[in-house]
């Protein structure tokens, strides 16, 4: 059972490479930020953000379930994936996802999803706290401007380019800070930085890492 662990800061192109990875290597591909981001968008649907009401997001995080269905994450009460990538979710997931029970909550989730079946997994603290004991760890990195650039390139956020530097900056900022879980480099973990590759590099470069 393999499970690889693919971890860094927001847009630098982890969906995409970790789902060639999973696709390549056939196994299951979760993306441990679409959890933290359902209970973010049951949260917005709920009106538990402002005031922030801790106690009721973390009952939604307790209660979420999930699953996979045929290699794909699968989250119930989350019409589509795609919902979960909007710029209201995106201005509220650090926060949820600094709380430390919903934290605990997701790495037990992500725990039991990928038990059996292994998969690929991301996110920012999966070599470090979800699933220290795996060799396969890899962290990605890249500068906000180039991560920035990325996503406004995508075309699934209204902001300008300059406001997108400042959110992925804002996002870092939250990230690396958290009390439990913060964005950093897993010991053993491979560092790839992606400024100037493209992933289906980045993609190649972990499998010929990992079949060494
Ligand atoms: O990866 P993505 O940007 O979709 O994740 C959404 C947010 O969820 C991140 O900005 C981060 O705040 C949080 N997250 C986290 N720990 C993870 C994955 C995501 O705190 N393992």
């Amino acid at each position: 059972m393999m499970i690889i662990a693919i971890d860094g800061p927001a847009g630098v192109g982890k969906s995409t490479v970790a789902r060639c990875i999973a696709e390549r290597l056939h196994l299951p591909h979760v993306n441990s930020g679409d959890l933290y981001r359902a209970v973010t968008y049951l949260a917005i649907m709920a009106q538990y953000l402002s005031p922030l009401r801790e106690e009721a997001i973390i009952l939604l995080a307790r209660d979420l379930t999930c699953r996979i269905v045929e290699g794909v994450l699968d989250i119930d009460g989350i019409p589509s994936l795609s919902e979960l990538h909007t710029d209201q979710v995106d201005r509220w997931v650090a926060q949820v996802s600094s709380l430390p029970e919903v934290r605990n909550h997701v790495t037990e989730k992500l725990r039991t999803l990928v038990r059996e079946s292994g998969g690929v997994v991301e996110g920012r603290d999966i070599g470090t706290v979800v699933f220290p004991d795996t060799p396969y760890k890899f962290f990605l990195d890249a500068t906000p401007e180039e991560r920035a650039r990325r996503r406004f390139l995508q075309g699934t956020s209204s902001l300008p380019y300059e406001e997108l530097v400042k959110e992925i900056r804002r996002r870092d900022e939250i990230d690396r800070n958290k009390p439990l879980g913060a964005l950093k480099q897993a010991p053993g973990a491979v560092y790839i930085d992606t400024s100037d590759l493209t992933s289906e590099a980045v993609c190649e470069k972990v499998i010929q890492i990992i079949r060494q």
